[in-house]
């Protein structure tokens, strides 16, 4: 990347664009967050429709003649329908945010073939109370979901494109009251985006708030004791697939702080950090257990595989170095214990068999790894 790229880059990460752009670069874990919030919306709105679409009968034989309040009568029982199978199927077990963009993707289909069907039914005259508005509440409701600019765009545009449709059908789309609608929705759908982005941007901020060490970036305690009882959950159902545990403690830390300072043992701890993301797939599970305690899971790797993973981290550590305050070199070294999930184990029984591992390694002279039996 030269300079130039490089600092339109920064600029943009600057203001989270990358973030709020695409998913691209969410964590599994983030998306299931995500998908989970757009789920329990989809959910509400879906019943609101499924009970209001039939509440507006009675005024439609009031306002409309007979024939077609009657043929309307049926599509608003018809829409009431899909919104409940909506609400079932937005409600299967297997869930993912794939899963729930498409419910949401439905959740604005269905309401526009409505108010398509009806004005196909009113011969465009879509002057009517209570249909009119259709196409502006659906833009009202995209406003409601945390979504990403390429997602809202796509189902804005879909939305233009329906409006642009019937307009078009009608006759109306080259009149003033056409254009009127035209730029109305588009302002409106500016707003929903902007407030879709906020929306995303939040959660984001929140959620890594909430999950990560503020001074390491990784994973807190309370995040890696959820995974490990969602991974369990997933195996009781089928074959325990290969699973390894890392525990990892720095060698007479307190002596680092005590000689240079709290800020350099600062330093040493994110330093330390850095080195087990370097020597650690993007797949694997790093947390900071505590103080200058971390763990990592390790899902699909044996105890061979790990116990190499251990040692690269253990020998980046005696070759890395940080300043001090007093710009001095600060070398630190670290112990591990290394563990592989025995069938039927539970995540905490491996752990304290990989702490008494680690245990062993400070006893018998520290910066090594030693294996759990
Ligand atoms: P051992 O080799 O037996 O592990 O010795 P140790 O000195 O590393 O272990 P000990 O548990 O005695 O000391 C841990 C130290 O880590 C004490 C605490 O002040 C320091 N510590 C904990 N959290 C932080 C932190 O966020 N920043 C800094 N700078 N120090 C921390
Ligand atoms: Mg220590
Ligand atoms: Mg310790």
């Amino acid at each position: 990347m030269d300079d130039a790229t490089g600092g339109l880059y920064r600029k943009l990460s600057e203001f989270n664009l990358f973030d709020t752009l695409s998913n691209r670069f969410h964590s599994d874990d983030f998306n299931a967050t995500r998908s989970e919030y757009i789920r329990t919306r989809v959910n509400i709105l879906s019943i609101i429709f499924a009970i209001f679409a039939p509440l507006w009968i009675p005024i439609d034989y009031l306002l409309l003649t007979s024939d077609d309040a009657g043929v309307i009568a049926v599509y608003r029982l018809l829409l009431s329908i899909a919104m409940l199978g909506l609400l079932l199927t937005n409600n299967i077990r297997k869930r993912n945010l794939q899963h729930s963009l498409l419910c949401l993707t439905l959740l604005i289909i269905f309401p526009a073939l409505f108010y398509t069907v009806c004005l196909l039914q009113l011969s465009g005259n879509d002057t009517l109370i209570g249909y009119s508005f259709i196409p502006f509440l659906l833009v009202a409701i995209l406003s409601v979901f945390p979504l990403t600019l390429i997602e809202a765009s796509v189902l804005g545009t879909g939305l233009i494109a329906a409006l642009l449709c019937n307009d078009f059908f009608y006759g109306t789309l080259f009149t003033l009251s056409g254009f009127k609608d035209l730029w109305l929705i588009s302002i409106l759908l500016v707003i929903a985006l902007w407030a879709n982005q906020a929306q995303l941007h939040m959660l984001l901020r929140l959620y890594r708030q909430a999950t990560r060490d503020p001074l390491t970036g990784l994973l807190n305690r309370r995040v890696m004791m959820e995974r490990m009882k969602e991974m369990s959950k997933t195996w009781s159902k089928s074959e325990q697939p290969v699973v390894s545990v890392l525990m990892l403690d720095l060698d007479r830390f307190k002596r680092i702080n005590d000689t240079y300072g709290h800020l350099t043992g600062d330093q040493v701890l994110q330093a330390f950090s850095q080195i087990m993301k370097d020597e650690l797939r993007s797949t694997d599970i790093l947390t900071r257990y505590g103080g200058e305690e971390f763990t990592a899971i390790l899902p699909g790797s044996d105890m061979e595989n790990a116990s190499h993973a251990a040692e690269r981290i253990r020998m980046h550590c005696e070759q890395s170095w940080v300043a001090s305050t007093d710009n001095e070199p600060v070398r630190f070294t670290v112990s591990i214990g290394v563990g592989e999930l025995k069938p039927g184990e539970t995540f905490n029984d491996a752990l304290h068999r990989v702490d008494n591992s680690l245990y062993e390694a400070k006893k018998t002279g520290r910066n090594k790894v030693v294996q759990a039996d």
